[in-house]
């Protein structure tokens, strides 16, 4: 008796156990390995699962199995390390193993749609053809040059086909006669090469000899080295040193990362196949990447956090650019660290991760000072670029024009006329994030969270941040009906209508997801920009990734004070992470750079750090205060959220788990919570959570482990739960 033992894609954390479909032989069962695809009946609808093994014996009785509808791959699409890892995530991050598996698969794969092979387009004999004696469709010298054609070379290309005039049509017309069938010509892999990199610094020298002795085992390496440091350099030289040895390699980036200069050196420098693998493909561009990177076509593949899970024929390297980055947690649904797993992969794969930044995260730091991380730093930035001066520009008692003072206003003003590029950056997006009320008092709050709702005044909307409501904007009060309707606070909309009246002789470009939103937006950008004529660069975060504008000498943030005050204890590590890679695109190939930090705080503890201590150092004190309380990373954190349409339901649901749990937990645990979640009230939901802090992982995957077990029991009525390991916000 054969039973298939299936993951299958939904909430439920279990395995489903599945007779084969009829007709299935035994020698059939045997070849399969783990990760085929079957489709099956499951509730009223039709799934595809993902064999886990083949087994024996069921704890379900034999007659209330049901038998699956189809195998859909003779082998597995994905290699046994990207089965190790999708089994090693679910297990750490407490997600159902089906939807885990889910995440290695391109979509037309998870819809059950049949594997494609990339090649080229091909016919061979069938086997009648095969038998047919040479010279036998005398009266068509066309169709028998093709059968001639075939019986010499077997497979041959419907190009090569038509290079000898013979045409599709007269192809299918042998199909018909059943003397040919179509088929699909394997891609070969292309041999890469190199060209000569840049003559390397010492500190770039070492770090590549280092980091190159590690090729071929597993090491995982932090390379901290400041904005314009050459840390891609770095990247591009070990490269090509694994290509040397025909190997692939993975580079991950943060989402909104890839710019087209990034790539672009890239393409330049390598003679190889570089794929980019991100949501902003079409579906078939996805599937392609995904299937060269398998098949080991790509060399290079470049991709966002989704492609930790890419399958690849023969990884040489991994590196993760801007590995502070937030967006490599995933924030919903499989809650995973794209970071977290590239070292992981790096163990099962034997070969070295590279974790790059200027501003690495206090987890990484935490894990050189343990011992588990080589550690390289690059402290020059290249090509002899200075360090871009600091200052803050204190706002109290100063005129603020739309959020500008007067000396910033000078600065800008100064920068042009030299004829170089001021980048202005403002992390919010609209006009204003508040609508007021004069007469009454009243304001646009979202109907659905507990948040306000910001003023897009381009498309007169009301927007909500937190979900998808919006609104027209109003002319009138809804409650007083008066026309005395105010905004408070600054976006960049605003901004921009004030810096184009300021500056109207200057070209202004706006850079936030609104005003980015077309495909070719920021292409087009960089390359205006890249012209080098001054001009001013007003954006939030999407300004900070990855960029390199060589004409950026003025960077200035215009709310400092934005993050200074944040509920979460990882702020102060994400404000100097920010204010250090904005005021890194100052002056990159001048000695003049200068950033300015405007403030009503210049003698906050956290600006004066920020202004006063490189990131190396600062982050190491803020790691300190980190162990003394006992926070990540010197403890281990877990949060179980709990969302529900009814304000008392989900705290009592977490108030049930902590009751049935506490007493099974390992020592070095505790429980906080259940309390409601910073923003209670979101799409609808009110929202509370309860916190594990452990200090060790192991106690806080034993504790996850016993709070999983026990949810699934709790009744839960009207409630949606989940879980967060190593949350990135408690938010
Ligand atoms: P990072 O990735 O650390 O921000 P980049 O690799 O983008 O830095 O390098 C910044 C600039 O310095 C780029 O223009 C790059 O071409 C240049 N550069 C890097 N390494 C060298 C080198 N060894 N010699 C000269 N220029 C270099
Ligand atoms: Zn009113
Ligand atoms: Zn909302």
């Amino acid at each position: 008796m054969s039973i298939l033992r299936l993951a299958i894609p939904s909430p439920l954390r279990m395995e489903f156990d599945y007779l084969p479909p009829v007709n299935t032989s035994a020698s059939q069962l045997q070849m399969l390995a783990p990760g085929v695809r079957v489709r099956v009946p499951f509730g009223r609808r039709e799934t595809t699962g993902y064999l886990i093994a083949v087994i024996a014996d069921s704890h379900m009785p034999q007659s209330k199995l049901k038998a699956a509808i189809e195998i859909l791959d003779d082998t597995s699409l994905i290699n046994p390390t990207i089965m190790s890892i999708c089994l090693w995530a679910a297990a750490y991050y407490h997600h159902p193993l089906g939807e885990v598996l889910t995440a290695a698969f391109p979509v037309s794969l998870r819809q059950g749609k049949p594997h494609k092979p990339l090649g080229e387009p091909a016919w061979r004999l069938s086997t009648r053809g095969k038998g047919l004696p040479e010279g036998a469709l005398g009266r068509s010298p066309r169709q028998a040059q093709a059968l001639a054609i075939l019986q010499q070379h077997q497979e041959v290309s419907a190009a090569k086909l038509a290079e000898e005039e013979i045409s599709n049509g007269i192809m299918r017309t042998l199909v018909k006669k059943d003397l040919v069938q179509a088929c699909t010509l394997e891609k070969l892999p292309r041999l890469a090469t190199s060209h000569d990199g840049l003559e390397l610094n010492d500190e770039q020298s070492q770090a590549v000899t280092t980091i190159k002795a590690s090729l071929g085992s597993f090491e995982c390496h932090l390379l901290e080295g400041v904005t314009g440091s050459g840390k891609t350099e770095v990247y591009l030289q070990l490269i090509a040193q694994c290509l040397a040895e025909q190997k692939q390699v993975l580079v991950l980036i943060p989402e909104i990362g890839l710019t087209p200069q990034t790539l672009g050196r890239f393409k330049a420098r390598f003679n190889a196949s570089v794929l980019t693998l991100h949501s902003g493909l079409a579906q078939g561009e996805r599937y392609q990447a995904w299937e060269d990177g398998r098949t080991g076509n790509a060399h290079i593949v470049i991709g966002t956090r989704s492609s930790i899970f890419a399958p690849m024929k023969n990884l040489g390297l991994i590196v993760v650019d801007e590995e502070h980055d937030g967006s490599f947690k995933q924030q919903d649904g499989f809650r995973y660290s794209a970071r977290d797993i590239a070292v992981k992969r790096g163990q099962l794969e034997n070969c070295p991760v590279v974790l790059g930044s200027a501003t690495p995260s206090l987890e990484s730091i935490h894990n050189v000072e343990l011992g588990r991380y080589q550690h390289h730093t690059l402290q020059q930035r290249a090509g002899g670029a200075q360090a871009p001066a600091l200052s803050a520009l204190d706002v109290r008692m100063q005129v603020l024009n739309a959020g500008f003072s007067g000396p910033l206003i000078e600065s800008i003003e100064d920068t042009l006329n030299r004829g170089k590029q001021a980048l202005l950056f403002l992390n919010r997006r609209g006009y204003a994030p508040t609508l007021l009320c004069h007469d009454c008092g009243w304001m646009a709050q979202c109907r659905n969270c507990d948040a306000r709702l910001t003023v897009h005044r381009r498309s007169r909307h009301l927007r909500c941040h937190h979900c998808a409501h919006s609104a027209a904007l109003p002319r009138h009060c809804p409650e007083c009906r008066s026309a005395a309707l105010l905004t408070a606070g600054l976006g960049t909309e605003q901004a921009e209508d004030f810096l184009r009246s300021k500056f109207a002789n200057f070209k202004l470009h706006r850079v936030d997801s609104d005003s980015m939103r077309n495909k070719n937006a920021m292409a087009d950008l960089v390359t205006s920009i890249n012209t080098g004529e001054p001009c001013i660069l007003l954006g939030t975060q999407m300004l900070t990734k990855g960029h390199h504008f060589p004409g950026v000498e003025l960077v200035a943030v215009i709310d400092a004070d934005a993050a200074l005050f944040s509920t979460d204890f990882r702020g102060e590590e994400r404000m100097a992470q920010l204010l250090t890679q904005v005021g890194g695109r100052a002056g990159r190939e001048s000695d003049s750079g200068q950033v300015i930090l405007q403030t009503h705080y210049p003698d906050h503890p956290i600006i004066r750090a920020v202004l006063e201590q490189p990131y190396a150092i600062h982050a190491r004190n803020i790691l300190a205060n980190r162990h003394n309380a006992g926070l990540p990373p010197a403890s281990s954190m877990a949060l179980i959220r709990a969302d529900a349409s009814d304000i008392e339901v989900g705290e009592q649901f977490l108030l049930e788990l902590r009751k049935q749990a506490q007493s099974q937990l390992p020592t070095g645990t505790v429980l906080v919570g259940p309390l409601p979640s910073p923003m209670q009230r979101r799409a609808g939901k009110f929202r509370s959570q309860l916190m594990l802090r452990a200090n060790s992982r192991s106690a806080a995957q034993r504790a996850a482990a016993i709070l999983v077990e026990t949810a699934e029991k709790i009744p839960g009525r009207a409630l949606k739960w989940s879980i967060d390991i190593d949350p990135q916000d408690t938010f």
